[in-house]
């Protein structure tokens, strides 16, 4: 873990500039990394990083649990809806063709890792800013453990809402013949 990676990208350069960008390009440790591999290792868990056997030497690959993660910064990557996925004023033309690229690129590797039985994970930088890092890093944790795991975010998450008034009517209706039962063997059992 060298921390010669030049972290002053946070507000030193121009946004845009050449200077800006490049201090964008992912390279090896860069800060994000290491919050989440530190955050990680400090929870017990144990795993390889930028290991070349995998598409896409994800960032982290933690083999207990299939899953692999990307740390991805918001510019390079295009997060979506992100006020960091800025396109530069000039050289338009080159840096959309630039960005296509690399979207296509980081869906290709996303999908042979899932082909290869993966969960991938795509942690983006501005998740990890001082105030939204705990939260994220706390949410990436039951992702990567399935432990109290809510799946508010799963993809594949059934509904719970569809269900709901089928649930209550259903409730209402049996107590509504709970009701009946008890009162008709009420009856009887005065009867008796
Ligand atoms: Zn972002």
């Amino acid at each position: 873990m060298t921390n010669k990676d030049s972290t002053e990208s946070q507000g030193k350069f121009p946004r845009g500039s050449r200077s800006y960008i490049m201090s964008r390009i992912r390279g090896r440790d860069t800060k994000p990394e290491i919050l989440v591999r530190r955050y990680l290792f400090s929870r017990g868990l144990r795993f390889r990083k930028n290991d070349p056997r995998y598409p896409g030497k994800p960032d982290v690959i933690l083999p207990k649990y299939h899953v692999a993660i990307f740390v991805n910064g918001c510019f390079w990557h295009r997060h979506e809806g992100c006020r960091h996925a800025t396109v530069p004023k000039t050289n338009v033309e080159f840096w959309t063709a630039k960005f296509l690229r690399n979207r296509a690129r980081d869906a290709r590797e996303e999908e042979e890792l899932t082909t290869l039985g993966w969960h991938v994970i795509v942690v983006w930088e501005c998740e990890l800013t001082k105030s939204e890092r705990a939260e994220r890093l706390s949410r990436l944790y039951e992702e990567v453990t399935g432990e109290s795991g809510t799946e508010s975010d799963g993809e594949s998450a059934p509904s719970p809402v569809g269900q709901a008034p089928f649930t209550i009517e259903h409730r209402s209706t049996l107590s509504k013949r709970l009701g009946d039962f008890s009162s008709s063997e009420s009856l009887q059992t005065s009867h008796r």
